[in-house]
């Protein structure tokens, strides 16, 4: 057999159809519905889940009828993978090209953006790979239609917001503050802009006239006190700088020695990027990002974006952000790109809002095939406690996409490294070392299953993988509870290697169209360590949580500031389903370590630190971009992976 062409050399070759074809002749869309960005990019209304029912599809085709019911509803997670990736991307871009093109149901894919410090950096671009991709891969890769732009620029502009307030109010009288943040008109009049009256509800200030207050109300009013050694808000860029993990800023005299440390994160790991994620409406979005915290005043009370009054402006960046990116697969299925969250200190899903539009454009009998990011004790673990706890939408199957290799490495394998050969166990045949694998994919069944989600084993076929080798894989899946494990070529052969995927999950879905026995790994409302330790112990099967003093405290703070009952998402490695990344297979026994808790109060949800994590990734040694470069005669971008 010849071997694959690489992801870019096939998505080169391939003919992009325009995305309005796209648009109106498979998903059934009107002038209205899309804003072109370019000829292969469209951003469709965020309203379109509501709009679309009732109304009759053209051409060949799914028809748009939401009002006979939704489509199908299917998650792809992974086994706990390597650094290689085990395919999920082109699992998911495989199955709807088989079951659009081959199989003749209408089906969309659901994934996240990628985040350009990748793309340059260790792991390559998110867009599927060989005859399974989102094409035009370039632009799906680099800077799409902007949403990672206008996230850096929200949350930078709110961590500017937050230090120029406090430098204003450690130079300024009370009675200087008022007069500077409510300047008076030509006729002496002053007014509260539209934000302001939260914050004096917030107080408890019910006056609509800035005259009324009292001396006492408007100090309280102008002064947010931020104690600036625990300010949380930090600034982002979309790029592994690793530099940029801790810095100093405030050091021009302009600042007047007001120096403080704070750093950088990736700008995917901005709490906005979780929001947009997990944001249902325009309306929505607005109080998400109101409520974001940026730290504790010093009296301990949180500091909102509302308080800061800079929720309007934050808006007005992200208000095209919001629509999601229609694109096609190498075999014109649509495919909704849509938000991007770091998967583990964010839900590290794509957006409710993407597969709610999925679903209606699909309609009754069609799918939507949405990916969970990381290892399904990660991804889709915050799938169904995150994303559908808030979306009330509820998967019909579960894919999860297993490979020859992550087995192995689960088998007693030796270390898989990106960027170096892969050892010889991993490329001849080695059966034993599959079936002594097998645990890691048989937990994450049974976690699956726990869920009351019906599972189909993906077994992501690569070319030195033997026979042997993938039976046992089905074998010990099926006794394992799934309902079917099936063998894929999709990244060799494009949808048709995924037939046989795409049949079992429509068998799957069919057989489960209520979805009766979903259900969520806790209730919200219980306290917050009793929801770590029931993930702990149920998902990763820890013996029990160790809470550091720092994450103690912080449990205490949080519960107190009234946050208790948010759902929690774990920031864990996706290398292990315990804290240790060297822990193959199907570790139990230890014990889950709980560094420290965040609070994502936007996005909605507790963050508790598995270890230390770096929430801005670094470059390695030799970085993806040795290989990039631009066909400058044929204008062409080069060496994307
Ligand atoms: P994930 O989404 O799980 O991180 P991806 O779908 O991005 O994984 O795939 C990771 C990399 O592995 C990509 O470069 C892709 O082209 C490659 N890959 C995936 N499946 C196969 C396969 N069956 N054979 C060869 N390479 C594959």
């Amino acid at each position: 057999t010849t071997p694959t062409p690489s992801d870019i050399e096939i998505a080169s070759a391939a003919k992009a159809l325009p995305i309005r074809e796209i648009a109106e002749k498979m998903c059934g869309l009107t002038e209205d519905d899309y804003e072109m960005y370019g000829r292969y990019k469209a951003k469709l209304s965020e309203k379109l889940s509501s709009t679309l029912g009732g109304r009759e599809g053209e051409g060949d085709g799914p028809t748009c009828d939401a009002t006979a019911g939704h489509g199908y509803y299917v998650v792809t997670a992974g086994i706990t993978p390597t650094p290689l990736g085990e395919g999920k991307s082109t699992t998911t871009i495989g199955l709807v090209q088989a079951m659009q093109a081959h199989t003749n149901a209408r089906a969309v894919a659901c994934i996240r953006q990628p985040s350009m410090g990748p793309t340059f950096g260790i792991k390559g671009g998110a867009a599927g790979g060989g005859y399974s991709q989102v094409i035009p891969m370039e632009e799906m890769n680099l800077h799409l239609t902007g949403d990672i732009h206008a996230i850096g620029v929200a949350n930078n502009l709110l961590a500017a917001a937050v230090d120029a307030r406090v430098f204003h109010e450690s130079t300024q009288s009370d009675e200087a503050l008022w007069k500077r943040l409510m300047p008076q008109a030509k006729d002496g009049s002053r007014k509260f802009s539209a934000i302001m009256f939260k914050r004096l509800k917030k107080l408890g200030i019910d006056k609509t006239n800035p005259d009324d207050l009292t001396e006492e109300e408007r100090n309280k009013f102008v002064r947010l006190d931020i104690d600036p050694e625990r300010i949380t808000w930090r600034r982002v860029v979309d790029m592994n700088d690793r530099f940029l993990r801790e810095i100093t800023v405030g050091e021009s005299p302009t600042e007047k020695g007001k120096t403080r440390k704070t750093g950088f994160d990736i700008t995917v790991a901005s709490e906005i990027m979780a929001v947009l994620a997990m944001t249902t409406s325009l309306a929505d979005m607005e109080n998400r990002l109101g409520n974001m915290v940026v730290g504790p005043a010093r009296d301990g009370t949180p500091v909102t974006c509302d308080d800061l009054g800079v929720t309007g402006a934050l808006m007005a960046l992200m208000r095209d952000a919001i629509k999601p990116t229609l694109m096609q697969t190498l075999e014109a299925t649509p495919v909704l790109v849509h938000a991007g969250p770091f998967a583990n200190i964010a839900s590290g899903n794509s957006s409710i809002i993407a597969d709610q539009i999925g679903l209606s454009m699909v309609g009754k009998g069609g799918f939507v095939v949405t990916e969970a990011g990381f290892g399904a004790d990660i991804g889709l673990e915050k799938f169904v406690n995150l994303k559908c706890r808030k979306s009330g939408l509820k998967p019909n199957c579960a894919v999860i996409v297993a490979t020859v290799r992550a087995l192995k490495c689960h088998g007693g394998g030796p270390p898989v490294t990106a960027g170096k050969p892969l050892d010889h166990s991993y490329t001849t045949e080695n059966v034993d070392m599959v079936r002594e694998g097998m645990c890691n994919l048989v937990r994450h069944i049974e976690n699956t299953k726990s869920f009351g989600i019906p599972v189909v084993v993906a077994i992501n076929a690569f070319p030195t993988d033997t026979e042997a080798e993938h039976a046992v894989i089905r074998e010990i899946s099926l006794a394992a509870g799934a309902e079917d494990a099936v063998l894929c070529t999709h990244h060799a052969h494009g949808g048709k290697g995924a037939v046989a995927l795409a049949n079992a999950v429509k068998a799957a879905c069919e057989a489960n169209e209520d979805c009766k026995d979903f259900k969520f790994g806790y209730e919200s409302s219980l306290d917050i360590k009793s929801k770590i330790e029931t993930v702990a112990k149920n998902i990763y099967k820890a013996d029990g949580v160790e809470f550091s003093e720092r994450a103690e405290e912080k449990i205490k703070l949080f519960t107190e500031q009234g946050f208790g009952d948010l759902p929690i998402c774990m920031a864990k490695t996706q290398y292990s389903f315990s804290h240790d990344q060297s822990l193959k297979g199907a570790p139990s026994g230890f014990t889950l370590p709980i560094g420290d808790v965040r609070l994502s109060a936007g996005a909605g949800f507790l963050v508790p630190l598995v270890g230390a994590f770096p929430t801005i990734p670094g470059l390695p040694t030799r970085p993806a971009y040795y290989e990039i470069s631009v066909d400058t005669e044929n204008d062409q971008i080069l060496g994307l992976s």
